[in-house]
């Protein structure tokens, strides 16, 4: 089978992607304005090809499709909680698995996407890193899971967005970046900055190159362990980029970051890790969330029982902390991240996982 070498028209930032569409209408004498015309219909008012887009004459609809491809990803499973938590498995063109979970919550409807297939940071208690790194994730794959849950019928639409799915968004920052401009963007999805939230381990690079950017993308940070001794038998990465670097950047990041801090029971979750977490908070007045383990989603741990959790954020919060405890969704439908995969597919053999540790920052 000859590769399809049309350019994907989701893989374009909405500059590039107007720019690319107007020279392409300029060459042809079309007017300009089927440049935005088209790029409407991408994210804003989606359809699934151009042969949908039916305010364009026929034969421009068939001249867009031999130059250009707008790519899909096939859902392959989706599961409903009874707390109206869904959860999405959808199966990319080589075959690989991501997922994608839809939060319902008052009005608000999060959404948690995911940015690579896989993981190569192997967090101890997390799903995904058992699976292994597979790939990068494309920005046409990952502001693709948005437009793919706006395709449904009835569509779901998103009030905010948490890049906390499968992958470490900093990792990928190549296809990252432009996928914020496409979640962001008013003549793509529009959903404002600060109902955006990147979640990372710490990745240094990253977080330099997000603050970076204009807008108020917020910041989470995952510590998971208030020592770097600690730290570094849950968190390899913590060799690579240790605690105090960690905390140092969160303290220069000029908008509020929070700290993500999940309880494993008789690990991390004891007075003196409260004491510690509450001194690294106050560093860089950061927001404490304290994250209930999911039963089941991680090998070898126990979840902390609510209680000491409750006991746990009361200590944090007496240093003069904010700290939310998350509420747990969609336990009966294996919504921690990584988990539906890990159970469909099994375990797959990490691919590349040394060559694509590096941060690909554009
Ligand atoms: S917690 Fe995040 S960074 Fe760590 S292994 Fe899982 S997906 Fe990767």
């Amino acid at each position: 089978m000859t590769p399809d070498t049309r350019p994907d028209l989701l893989d374009l930032a909405p500059d590039e992607a107007l720019t690319t569409l107007r020279e392409w209408f300029d060459a042809r004498g079309e007017p300009r304005y089927r440049a935005a015309q088209v790029f409407g219909r991408l994210w804003q008012r989606p359809v699934r090809g151009f042969d949908d887009i039916t305010e364009l004459p026929k034969p421009l609809r068939e001249a867009l499709a031999e130059a250009f491809r707008i790519s899909s990803l096939e859902l392959a499973t989706r599961q409903q909680s009874r707390d109206g938590t869904e959860k999405f498995l959808f199966r990319l063109h080589d075959g690989q698995f991501i997922e994608t979970v839809a939060i319902p919550d008052g009005d608000r409807m999060t959404f948690c996407i995911s940015s690579q297939a896989g993981c190569a940071l192997q967090c101890a208690f997390c799903a995904t890193g058992a699976m292994g790194f597979q790939r990068n994730l494309t920005p046409a794959e990952i502001a693709g899971q948005v437009r793919e849950l706006r395709l449904l019928d009835p569509p779901i639409l998103p009030t905010n967005i948490v890049f906390m799915g499968m992958g470490e968004p900093l990792m990928n920052w190549k296809a990252v970046s432009p996928s914020l401009s496409l979640l962001n963007d008013a003549r793509a999805l529009g959903i404002g900055a600060r109902h955006i939230t990147i979640s990372t381990v710490g990745v240094l690079p990253g977080i330099e190159a997000l603050a970076a950017r204009p807008e108020q993308f917020r910041l989470a940070i995952s510590i998971h362990a208030p020592s770097d001794a600690l730290r570094r038998t849950l968190m390899p990465v913590n060799v690579k980029y240790p605690l105090v670097d960690v905390i140092a950047a969160a303290r220069t990041f000029d908008r509020r970051v929070t700290f993500e801090y999940v309880m494993l029971g008789g690990v991390n979750d004891q007075p003196a890790h409260a004491a510690e977490l509450a001194q690294l908070a106050r560093d860089c007045r950061a927001f404490v969330n304290l994250i209930p383990l999911h039963p089941g989603g991680a090998m070898g741990f126990t979840p902390t029982p609510t209680e000491d959790i409750t006991r746990f954020a009361a200590a944090v919060r007496a240093r003069g902390v904010e700290v939310a405890v998350r509420r747990s969704r969609g336990l009966d439908i294996a919504a921690a991240c990584g988990q539906l995969r890990t159970e469909r597919l099994g375990r797959r053999a990490p691919v590349a996982a040394e060559t694509d540790r590096d941060v690909h920052v554009a």
